[in-house]
């Protein structure tokens, strides 16, 4: 069955592929993924990675047993040791710049962190870099984490609007009934819908070291699909599982995007959101909107109106004869008091304005929808 055709992917590697079968960090499994991942770039294809295990190669660096030391500051502490040694191995493996992004549950559930933390991926990505993302286990404590990373997989994806979020692990995918209880369990090579009986379908079939089993994967697809992502388990301890992703075929579970959920953003934007303020665009700007889909930039922006942050919601308002006309809703990457500083000059006069190097654009085009 062939994959939907994707420009961008989130690709989440569990522990169980990094630090096999409890011991030290190992690049048996590794390598093949660093390959498709180096392919997929070559092809012209986006790339994030989620990658678990620097609790595991913590663990293992330390000398410490699986199963001891399970304690919150402990797992705290040996994340801390085990990352460096996980970025390394990817960073050896994969010929290109690797770069470390660690984020936790207020990273993405916070608006103005979430814009910051979508603005920096946009830029590692436009830079050719690849971002190895992981939970920031060593600061974030159980209630300020996500938890595992099948679900921060899956903010990763909906963050940098991927097409496709690939899950591997040690699992062929979802089946219809346990297949290590039962040898007739069959693979599910597709589901639409993610419903109440494919949730019971996740019970039981876990992995022994990661925090994830098939239960968090479905929930991860299930929040990709809402968002217009489709999502894929798969086995990436076979070297064929990885060769018929890389020809565009799907070798475990395709779990299909919510036809409905492409407009999802949009929708977001418009309804969902309440607009903290409004500024008003020259005639240009609006026309730029419209109908070029570009971005809002300072020079178009001639007044500002309410006390918005950078952030949040803003309405871009056009003024002419017919009087005021709704152009499109957004987020400002500014401040109402900075936007007033930096209007009507261009981008490169920002720094000198402001004191800091913002972004070049007012409102980016992924981050508004015309109204
Ligand atoms: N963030 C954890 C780690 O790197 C893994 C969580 C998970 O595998 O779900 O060790």
């Amino acid at each position: 069955m062939p994959l939907p055709p994707w420009k961008r992917a989130v690709i989440k590697v569990g522990s169980n592929l990094i630090a096999p079968d409890g011991g030290a960090l190992s690049t048996r499994y590794l390598l093949g993924i660093a390959r498709f991942i180096a392919d997929a770039r070559a092809d012209g294809r986006e790339l994030v990675l989620v990658s678990s295990g620097a609790v595991a190669a913590g663990r293992a660096a330390l000398g410490i047993a699986p199963g001891q030391r399970g304690d919150v500051v402990a797992r705290q502490a040996l994340a801390a040791v085990g990352q460096v040694r996980m970025m390394e191995a990817w960073s050896k493996l994969l010929d290109c710049p690797c770069a470390q992004v660690l984020l936790t549950h207020a990273d993405i559930g916070h608006r103005r962190r979430f814009v910051n933390a979508k603005n920096t991926l946009r830029e590692l990505l436009a830079l050719g870099a690849l971002p190895v993302v992981n939970e920031n286990d060593s600061v974030a404590i159980d209630e300020l984490k996500l938890g595992d990373n099948d679900n921060l997989a899956a903010h990763v994806a909906v963050l940098v609007e991927a097409d496709l979020l690939l899950i591997l692990s040690d699992v062929d995918g979802l089946f219809d009934a346990d297949p290590r209880h039962l040898a007739t369990a069959q693979l599910i090579e597709r589901v639409v819908n993610i419903d109440a009986s494919i949730h019971a379908l996740a019970g039981g079939v876990g992995s022994s070291q990661g925090t994830g089993g098939m239960r968090t994967k479905i929930e991860a697809a299930e929040k990709a699909a809402r968002r217009g992502i489709a999502t894929v388990i798969a086995n990436g301890r076979k070297a064929e599982v990885l060769a018929s992703l890389a020809r565009g075929q799907n070798p475990g579970t395709l779990f299909c995007a919510m036809a409905t959920a492409v407009s999802a953003k949009a929708h977001w934007l418009k309804h969902a959101l309440p607009a903290q303020g409004t500024v008003i665009v020259d005639a240009g700007a609006a026309r730029a909107l419209r109908e070029r889909g570009a971005s809002l930039l300072p020079p178009g922006v001639i007044d500002v109106r309410g006390h918005f942050r950078a952030g949040d919601a803003v309405d871009m308002v056009a003024i002419d004869s017919g009087g005021e006309r709704h152009v499109a809703r957004g987020i400002s990457q500014y401040d109402a008091s900075e936007l007033l500083r930096i209007r009507g000059h261009t981008s490169q006069q920002i720094a000198a304005l402001l004191g800091y190097v913002g972004s070049a654009v007012v409102v980016h085009r992924d981050d508004l929808v015309l109204l």
